[in-house]
């Protein structure tokens, strides 16, 4: 099963994701979080993207594209795609890939949240920079400031995150990356959740979504899977 998340920065893609990657047993290849450690770790990768990355820029396709394919084992087969494709040459090099491996998209969802609630989760947003672990100023603050509750690391907001760079971010989702919804709706694969509820709501909303699917194609539902959404 290949699924694809869409939705705006700030939507709880990446949150979402590793939920329902717990539950269906499905690789996470997050572009945004492969950026950041590759630039962590100083690689030749990361160094190259790095500029657009603080700066709230896309990465150049050709760098992303190779990338992403070089990650996506095609024996295994079974991915939740978060933060790609981004933009109409992505969404077509990726179908392009899954044509040549005989595959195809399961389904693309996406997480509906306004420009301004958006905005808001954003520039709360505070990262742990050791083991990526998200939290909240508002809604889910460290039980001691500055400090991962899940490993001690350092939790500070990302560099983009800063309202200017976040405001960007947004304004490139809605010239870039929106288009790519009437894109797979013609493929009809397209779903929509709305992303403002809490995160289990969210939760529950994507995984009807994806035992429909499963449901339709014959496949087991996610019932049947040990931590699956039906437990
Ligand atoms: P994210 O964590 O998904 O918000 O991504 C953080 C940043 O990584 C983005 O603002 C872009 O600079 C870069 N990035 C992530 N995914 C892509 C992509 N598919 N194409 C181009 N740039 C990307």
């Amino acid at each position: 099963m290949i699924i694809v998340l869409l939705g705006s920065p700030g939507s709880g893609k990446g949150t979402q994701a590793k939920r329902l990657c717990g539950r269906y047993n499905l690789t996470h290849l997050s572009t945004g979080d492969i950026f950041r450690q590759e630039m962590q770790s100083q690689s030749a990768l990361g160094r190259k993207a790095e500029y657009y990355v603080k700066s709230g820029g896309l990465v150049p396709d050709e760098l992303v594209t190779e990338m992403v394919a070089g990650r996506m084992d095609v024996d295994k087969g079974r991915f939740l795609l978060d933060g790609f494709p981004r933009n109409l040459q992505q969404a077509e090099s990726l179908d392009a890939d899954m044509r040549r491996q005989g595959r195809s998209l399961d389904l693309v969802i996406c997480l509906n949240l306004s420009r301004t609630a958006a905005l808001k989760r954003l520039t709360a947003r505070r990262t742990c920079v050791t083991c990526g672990e998200v939290y909240n100023e508002v809604t889910r603050p460290c039980a001691k400031p500055g400090a991962c509750d899940r490993c001690g690391g350092e939790v500070k907001a990302r560099e983009d995150d800063s309202e200017a760079t976040a405001n960007k971010r947004l304004m490139l989702y809605e010239d870039v990356t929106h288009p790519l919804i009437a894109y797979y709706r013609a493929e009809g694969i397209f779903r929509e959740v709305d992303a403002a509820g809490s995160l289990d709501t969210v939760t529950s909303g994507l995984c009807v979504l994806i035992d429909g699917h499963k449901a339709g194609i014959g496949g087991a539902c996610a019932s049947d899977i040990p931590g699956g959404a039906g437990e």
